[in-house]
């Protein structure tokens, strides 16, 4: 709970009998004892005050004149950070402090216990501290004292019990898995664990339980969920920690329609329980349908800008039409061009010249590899005026305007590549920064939808072969099954990813349930049948005997709490989090082993020259 608005009364502990968070004008001539931080003094002349923290508000203490003088000696030595214990009476104050809620009232103190001083702490701990990011996550337990960031870990908590609440309502059971466990195949590095008693052996730490929430379906569980660390080695992001928190759910006897109703209704409670938000019915779009108008599997839809395609030789697998190039020959890129996409950016025509280049500059950045950006404003008269106006007349201009819908003000943006699909993703930058720059991507607003049938399989570059787009243990969709042997490519799954404002805060799938049909599955991805054996055999195993046909999903407890909170980074709504290169600054791990305890474990250590 916020403490600042929701008043929680708690239970008077030998160091205090209120909170500084609850005393309010109808308390005054109560006498209270409060414990907690000093958060400022302010000495004037014969008057001291001093506002005093703890995690649920601030009060301010008055030490008078008339107080008696070893009591303003102790008033005089406190300073910030001191742990105290405050004993007085609860009085009106002069003046008034209408931002906080016990603004009106202050405590005349009469008896004052130091319980513990505290060095100068090493930036201020207020909402706007002067404190660098290395320096907060250092002292982070600095940090977590300021009520910005307390917050966060409030609203965590909150969104955890929400989660339980409306997850034990539909007779979901929390069980724990083990952490010590073998490599599981989320696509990611894992992090080992030596074996003392099994030398040169190593344990994996999961990637997410995914393979033991089935075998808990195998086991007739029915429904399971686990608010569960997971672990994954991987290059650090903004959005990513190498040991995150999920929301690990799987279902027994559902299709995909069950999960998708059972969730959207957990992400409805949680909305309407955290934020009093009415979430409208999820719509549903196809993981084609994304790319084509979004160029993102997690697409942004608190705005528009769909893309239009002007130019497309290379289809996706789904929609398999080609589009023939609005413009005629003329302009070599768009000449060579596969794919050209275009977005309708509504009144920006008065764009400058320099932030054109800007944005040139913007999507020419290797981040979004595009070789240049082409623009068209059509100007009040209806008339069009582009970049490429010595390649285009009037009426090709005049055609773009009208296949694009745009009218007087418009801007229109256009991209070009041999590419499709990488086309696609730069437009996809160039849009969400449109985005951002025309103010449409607000943090208080919120826009929810599932993204459906995603393909079976991508083609990894790096390791040449179809790779499983979710997790092999993904069913395709049963139309598609044929497709198997012939075109594997166009295979599509049923799986599902929950997008909430262009960040994917959850994903998953139905499940095969056949060995059989998981065998084949592994054989498209490459394994040798002994392969698969050695890796998944506990698995197929277990599939032997009676798996109920069975699928979930798992949410970013750490994603989906960043969200709520409008945060940039999920580090903040993390307790301990670690720095880009997956170091604790504030443990200082991770660190080197004694000698000793590297023989026990029957490792040597080579580094790299
Ligand atoms: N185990 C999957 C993941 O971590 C989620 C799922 O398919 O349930 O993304």
């Amino acid at each position: 709970m916020n403490g600042q608005e929701n008043q929680t009364i708690i239970i008077p502990t030998m160091y205090r009998t209120k909170t500084c968070g609850e005393l309010r004008l109808a308390n005054a001539g109560e006498r209270v004892t409060l414990a907690g931080w000093v958060q400022s003094i302010h000495n004037l002349g014969a008057l001291t005050f001093v506002d005093l923290r703890d995690r649920y508000g601030v009060t301010q203490l008055a030490f008078n004149e008339d107080a008696p003088e070893d009591l303003r000696q102790k008033a005089a030595r406190l300073g910030r950070e001191y742990v105290v214990q405050a004993t007085g009476r609860v009085i009106e104050r002069h003046s008034k402090n209408p931002n906080i809620p016990t603004g009106e009232i202050e405590i005349l103190v009469d008896r004052l216990d130091i319980l513990n001083e505290s060095l100068v702490p090493p930036f201020t701990i207020e909402e706007h501290t002067d404190g660098g990011d290395d320096l907060r996550m250092k002292y982070r337990y600095l940090d977590l004292r300021r009520a910005c960031v307390r917050r966060n870990l409030e609203l965590r908590h909150r969104l955890a019990i929400e989660v339980r609440r409306y997850l034990d309502g539909q007779d979901f059971l929390e069980i724990e898995t083990p952490v010590l466990v073998n490599s599981t195949p989320e696509g990611a590095r894992d992090f080992v664990v030596p074996s003392r008693m099994n030398k040169g052996q190593f344990y994996a730490l999961p990637q997410s339980p995914q393979t033991l929430k089935q075998l808990l379906m195998v086991a007739g569980m029915d429904r399971y969920f686990q608010i569960v660390k997971c672990f994954r080695d991987e290059d650090l992001r903004a959005d990513r920690q190498p040991e995150f928190t999920q929301i690990d759910c799987e279902m027994s006897f559902v299709g995909q329609e069950d999960v998708l109703r059972t969730f959207e209704g957990m992400m409805r409670h949680l909305f309407q329980a955290v934020k009093g938000i009415d979430l409208p019915e999820l719509p549903r779009m196809t993981w084609a349908d994304a790319m084509k108008y979004y160029g993102s599997d997690k697409p942004d839809t608190r705005f528009g800008m769909r893309f239009v395609e002007l130019k497309n030789h290379q289809p996706d697998n789904a929609s398999r039409q080609t589009v023939d190039s609005l413009f005629p020959a003329g302009f070599q890129v768009f000449d060579q061009a596969a794919y050209i996409g275009a977005i309708r950016c509504e009144g920006q025509a008065s764009c400058t010249r320099k932030q054109l280049d800007q944005l040139t500059d913007f999507v020419k950045r290797p981040q979004v590899g595009a070789r240049g950006l082409v623009y068209a404003r059509v100007q009040q008269d209806g008339t069009v005026r582009s970049s490429v106006d010595k390649f285009y007349g009037p009426d090709t201009l005049a055609q773009l305007r009208d296949r694009m819908q745009a009218r007087p003000g418009d801007l229109i943006l256009i991209l070009s590549g041999d590419d499709a699909m990488r086309t696609r993703r730069q437009l996809c930058e160039l849009r969400l920064e449109m985005g951002t720059r025309m103010g449409l991507r607000d943090k208080g607003r919120y826009s929810c939808l599932w993204v459906i049938d995603f393909p079976m399989y991508e083609w990894s570059d790096e390791e040449q072969r179809l790779m499983a787009m979710h997790h092999p243990f993904t069913s395709p969709k049963p139309e598609d099954i044929p497709l198997l042997d012939t075109d594997p490519a166009s295979v599509r799954a049923n799986a599902y990813d929950m997008v909430i404002n262009g960040v994917e805060v959850g994903g998953g799938s139905i499940r095969i349930h056949e060995a059989g049909l998981q065998q084949k599955i592994f054989e498209v991805l490459g394994f040798t049948p002994q392969q698969a054996r050695r890796k998944f055999g506990f698995l197929m195993d277990a599939f032997k005997y009676g798996a109920p046909p069975h699928g979930g999903l798992a949410f970013g407890l750490d994603r989906l709490v960043s969200l709520f909170a409008g945060l940039d980074s999920i580090r903040d709504c993390i307790a301990f989090p670690k720095n880009n290169s997956g170091r604790d600054v504030m443990l200082d791990a991770p660190g080197a082993l004694e000698p000793s305890q590297l023989d026990e474990l029957a490792i040597s250590v080579r580094l790299p020259q």
